[in-house]
This record gives C-alpha cells, structure tokens and sequence, in this order.
C-alpha cells in the first residue's frame, strides 16, 4: 500500500473541491452561481494591507518566533479583553495558520491514540477528519428533536471514560444557531467537573444577527484560565476577509501553550510574518467594518429566507449568524452529495451537501454573496428541482436543460 492507513481515510475538503470545479465551469463561461463559498467578496482592512506592505517595504520576511510576534500576541490580549471580557496573558496564545492549523494544533496536543471528540451535529467539516489523524475517534452527537440545538442530555448519553474533549462552533457553520447561554453554561459546568477540554470554535463570534446574545464558555467559569479545560479558537479569516492571510489562534491553559509551541515548532514553524502583520493591523485598526459585514449578511440571510420561503416543501431554520443557512431539502430527495451534483450539472448552482456536515437531506446555501446571486441562485434550484418547471431555462445566450427527469 502507497499511503498509510489514517492517511486513505481522511475525506477531501467538500468545500475546496466544489470551489475549484465551479473555477473550471467558470473559467470555461459557465454561468455558474456559487452559494458554496465560505467567504464574502469584502475586502481585507486597510489598517491590515499596509501592516503588511510595511514588513514588505522593508523586506522584513524572516522567521518569528513560533508563537507569533510578540506585537499580534500583544493585540490578541487587547482583542480577548475586549470581546470576551477576559484578561489572558501572550503566553496563553500560540498563532498559527489559520483557525484551521490551531484546531488541529490542539487536538494534536491533548489527545491520545483511541480518545474520543464529542463532535456536534451539524459540524464543520474538518473536526471528525482532524480527530481520525489523530487516531482518535470522533463521536457525533445530533440533536434528537430535528433542531440545530444540542442538547446535554444526548451529550451525557455518549460520555464516558475515553472522552477527552468537546468541540463546540457557535455561532455554528453550517447551521448559523448561536448556542442558548444555559446549554453553555451546563456544558462548561459539566466539562469542568469531568476533566473534559472544552473547545470552543469561536471564529463567527461577532456575525450574528437579531441581536442574538452569544455566549463564551469563559463566562460561565469560575476557574483562573490556567486551572480551567478551557480552549478557544479565533483567527481574522472571517471577520476581517482574510482568509488567504491564513492566520488564527488558540487561548489555552499555558502548560498547554507550551506543547502547542512545540507541535507547531516542528511542523510549520510559524505563520508568516507578512500575515501576522496584517492580522495586527486588522484587530488594533478601525472595527466599524465587522458591524458593515454583519448587517450585509442579516440582510443577506432575510432575502434567503424569503426565497425559500416560496419554494413548497423546503424547511429552513433561520441562522442566527455566520455565512451560511442550512435548509432541509429531504422532500426532494435524501441523498444530499446527488443533490448538490444535480444542481451543479444541471443549474450550476453550487451548493454544499448536509452530509458533510452530519446533516443529510439539508444543503448548507452561503449568504455571502450578493442579493442578485442569492435570488437568481435559489430560482435556478426551484426549477432544477420542481416537477412542474419549464424542462428549459436560459440564462443569456446559455441554455440549461433538466432532462433528468
Ligand atoms: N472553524 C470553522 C467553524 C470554520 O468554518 C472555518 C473556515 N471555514 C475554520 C475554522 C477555519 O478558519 P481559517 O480560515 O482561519 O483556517
């Protein structure tokens, strides 16, 4: 056998494969609509372009330390305190690239071979995948009453004497739910008293719609951070537009931090000066944009909703905040992975299959894009999947056929 066995196993990334297919559709004059994207077509801060333009000026592009620059740590203390109401030190924070290296960072450091990861559905793609490179198992928790809600009891059910940690995404991609504060606050209580890690993936925590209050599990601790199973993630991919920055963090107890450091010292080293820069000039610099890109996509989540709301037989819970909603399209069919095929061979329409995210039946539909996307996106998949449309449909000189039927 070539690769090893934890290697075979690991699934590609649903999301990076439909963005390069709807690239190659595009790139040969498709009129592909991407409701795929896990990004807006924002722009990255200024304050965040010239911090980085900065260290290239002056062709300052070496090494940093493996933590991140004493500068961005420094601004990740001031972010925490301000956004969390937590007091955390530099030496609780390891920078790396990107949320997604810091999750993965983590679990490399508390988990054994065998550990389990309660995991709750619906979850971001990489968390299960991460855990299984870890030989260690992932444990799916799915809200028994249908809803985006976990609930503790169905997360009592499955604890026991190998459970090492909880990942917890709220807001939550792909679903949009924010996590009500008593199911935090039990978690926390529950996590604490049993010795489990608590991660919480806090990477949408400020777009969230309705004036929904969010909840960090910090506020529901009355452990010093050191003592705590306490860890979160961030990073600016999100709230800032600077996903190909590819910088984020974790807050961990310090004895953590340290193993993190090394983890990291021995893979990628560090993240990228020129990044890391950046990153510091988005959290010192201006924040009015965040509440610009918050609105855009409540905005954007209203419209989605309205057309959907037209489309017989659709569910859609209404996301609370992030980029995404997660409506349940079971009427039309179960097998969710065809699903998104279909749309994407016949209305190039991209749209992401639920069962990535344990959630099948349901197609997670981004609101990232903009409102002309979003209506013409959520008309092309009425008429690719209701019986009764036109068998043609043309968009300019393109024609779409659905002859599947
Ligand atoms: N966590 C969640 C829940 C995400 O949705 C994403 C990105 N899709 C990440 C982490 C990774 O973020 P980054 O781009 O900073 O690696």
């Amino acid at each position: 056998m070539l690769t090893s066995d934890v290697a075979r196993k690991i699934a590609p990334s649903p999301t990076l494969a439909l963005n390069e297919q709807a690239r190659l559709l595009r790139a040969k004059g498709e009129p592909v609509i991407h409701l795929g994207a896990g990004e807006p077509k924002n722009r990255a801060p200024i304050a965040a372009i010239l911090g980085a333009a900065d260290k290239l000026k002056e062709g300052d592009v070496k090494y940093t330390p493996t933590e991140g620059i004493p500068s961005l740590r420094k601004a990740i203390v001031r972010y925490t305190e301000d956004g969390y109401n937590k007091i955390v030190a530099p030496e609780n924070i390891v920078v790396s690239n990107g949320a997604k290296q810091a999750v993965w960072n983590v679990l490399y450091t508390i988990l054994n071979p065998q550990d389990e990861v309660i995991i709750l559905a619906p979850y971001w793609v990489s968390y299960p995948e991460m855990v299984k490179m870890m030989y260690a198992v992932p444990v799916i928790v799915t809200p028994e009453d249908g809803s985006f809600y976990p609930r503790m009891q169905d997360i009592k059910q499955v604890v026991g004497s190998y459970t090492k940690a909880i990942i917890v995404n709220s807001p939550n991609n792909p679903s949009g739910a924010v996590f009500g504060k008593e199911f935090m606050a039990e978690l926390v209580d529950f996590c604490e008293s049993k010795g489990i890690w608590l991660i919480s993936d806090d990477i949408y925590h400020k777009l969230i719609f309705d004036g929904v209050q969010w909840h960090s599990p910090y506020q529901f601790t009355k452990k010093s951070l050191e003592d705590s199973r306490l860890i979160t993630i961030n990073g600016i991919s999100k709230l800032y537009g600077m996903t190909g920055f590819r910088i984020g963090w974790s807050v961990t107890p310090r004895k953590l931090a340290e193993v993190i450091m090394n983890v990291q010292a021995q893979t990628t080293s560090t993240a990228t000066l020129v990044a890391q820069a950046a990153a510091e000039g988005a959290l010192l610099g201006v924040q009015s944009h965040i509440d610009s890109l918050r609105q855009m996509l409540q905005n954007n989540r209203d419209v989605m909703l309205n057309e959907l709301k037209a489309f017989r037989g659709v569910k859609c819970h209404k996301p609370d905040g992030t980029f995404y909603c997660l409506p349940d399209f079971s009427a039309y069919g179960t097998d969710s992975v065809k699903m998104c095929k279909l749309l994407l061979d016949k209305a190039r329409v991209v749209t992401v299959p639920g069962k990535e995210f344990g959630m099948e039946g349901h197609l997670r539909l981004s609101i990232c894009g903009s409102i002309k996307e979003i209506k013409q996106g959520v008309e092309r998949i009425k008429w690719a999947l209701d019986p009764e449309s036109p068998n043609e449909l043309f968009i300019g000189d393109k024609k779409l056929v659905r002859d599947w039927m």
